[in-house]
């Protein structure tokens, strides 16, 4: 679905059935205030590059809304998971590389 910056999100939601306008992310969730989710965090949220750039079945992401020192402009930070290889991915638009393994090391 599309989110509020128009960009496709499959954690996105938005009901508007009947004059309903409820959005919601699939990704973090329903949190307590700072750390609730709202629709602007989509401008800047990196989910929507990691999906186009990275479509691995074993890549699991955790969101969390966080704010940053300059102006407490809150933002989204991602984390990510390989179910198989059990490893933390550091680089999720690039993958953890046991199933494309890359010929150098990029940085
Ligand atoms: S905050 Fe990120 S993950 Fe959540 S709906 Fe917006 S673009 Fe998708």
């Amino acid at each position: 679905m599309r989110t509020p910056s128009n960009v496709e999100c499959k954690y996105f939601h938005g009901d508007y059935y009947r004059g309903r306008n409820i959005e919601t992310c699939m990704l973090i969730g329903t949190q307590p205030p700072p750390h609730h989710w709202t629709p602007d965090l989509c401008i800047s949220c990196p989910v929507p590059g990691i999906l186009r750039a990275n479509a691995c079945e074993h890549m699991i992401l955790s969101g969390k809304v966080k704010r940053g020192l300059l102006f407490w402009r809150r933002h989204v930070v991602i984390e990510a998971y390989c179910n198989k290889s059990n490893q933390k991915v550091d680089k999720p638009h690039i993958g953890c590389g046991l199933c494309h393994p890359l010929p150098f090391d990029i940085k």
